[in-house]
């Protein structure tokens, strides 16, 4: 039994660590892993979810790198298909008295070469939740119709269907993203937004319209995340606004893969999606607190003892 199957593109991450301006000239990069799906799976594993990864990565030792990687958090990656004749993606990081700057080598990559006909047939078997973004879809044609041929698969198994609407418009012109994500919005059962991604999709300024928007399309639960504000849990019959974790935040990057992973993991436990919410909140605080994406992800006890203090604190 799987409780959470992710899906989409995998990528190996080259984080700035030196500058190149030392002595010796040499600017120095971590080795890491990244990519919103599998940030999300890491995040969901940790917190005990039986989780499990499915993408396409090359034949080469970036590949190995990522394999190694989900085998150390314990998700299931036995599915993933192995290109000979396509590279794993990459991206660098680089640090600059402008901020961080991204650079991206992921066009033609063994991800993007996804075709509905590698979904393996059995899949979805014993699979409860599918989580796939907006990312999944808009890295090249076929990929978006794996991702929607998998909706399709999973519903038709059983399986709830997650969506992260995470919007790169690098990626994909914003017309083609709107109707691609509409469309995904509409065969979802959780959709997980973004208010930045939200509101250049739907045009929507206020969070509770921008919920309204996605229930309105056939979304059953709503969890829109408002960075330092919290987040918005939203259903047909209740709306609740959740206050972020005052936390020490250093870096966000992935928060947002944090939350979805931790509010996954908890609805699929007891399917109370407000509970689901506060829990997501707490965990993706904690995750900012370190750098980047995968690093900081909690465990379920530092999520807990969190909530616990908070709770402490109320009372
Ligand atoms: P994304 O990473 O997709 O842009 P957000 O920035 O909305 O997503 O952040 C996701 C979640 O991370 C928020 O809903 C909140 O729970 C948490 N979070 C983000 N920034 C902070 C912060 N500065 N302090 C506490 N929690 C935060």
């Amino acid at each position: 039994m799987i409780d959470i199957l992710c899906l989409g593109e995998a990528l190996i991450e080259l984080n700035q660590t030196q500058s190149g301006d030392g002595p010796d000239g040499a600017a120095l990069y971590r080795l890491g892993c990244g990519g919103d799906t599998s940030n999300c799976a890491v995040a969901a594993a940790r917190l005990g979810a039986r989780t499990a990864y499915w993408t396409r990565l090359g034949a080469d030792g970036f590949g190995d790198v990522l394999m190694a990687r989900w085998a150390a958090e314990r998700i299931d990656a036995s599915r993933v298909v192995r290109d000979p004749a396509a590279f794993t993606g990459a991206y660098v990081v680089h640090h600059g008295s402008d901020g961080h700057r991204f650079s991206y080598l992921r066009q033609g990559s063994a991800a993007s070469r996804m075709t509905p006909l590698d979904l393996p047939a059995d899949l979805f078997e014993g699979v409860r939740l599918l989580h796939l973004s907006a990312i999944s879809q808009a890295i090249s044609q076929s990929a978006c119709d794996t991702g929607f041929e998998a909706i399709e698969r999973a519903r038709a198994a059983g399986a709830l269907v997650a969506y992260d609407t995470n919007l790169r418009q690098a990626l994909w012109p914003l017309p083609r993203a709107r109707a691609v994500i509409d469309a995904a919005i509409a065969q979802a059962d959780i959709v997980l937004p973004s208010l930045d991604d939200a509101r250049l999709l739907t045009g929507l300024e206020a969070p509770e319209a921008v919920a309204a928007y996605c229930l309105d399309r056939g979304a059953r639960i709503v969890a829109l995340t408002l960075g330092r504000d919290g987040a918005l849990i939203a259903t047909a019959e209740r709306r609740e606004r959740i206050a972020a974790f005052p936390v020490e935040a250093i870096d966000a990057t992935g928060a947002g893969d944090a939350f979805d992973g931790a509010f996954l993991t908890q609805y699929l436990e007891h399917g109370d999606p407000f509970a689901a919410g506060r829990f997501a909140n707490a965990a993706a605080a904690l995750s900012t607190r370190g750098y980047g994406a995968v690093d900081p992800l909690p465990l379920r006890a530092e999520v807990e003892a969190l909530l616990l203090a908070s709770a402490a604190t109320r009372a």
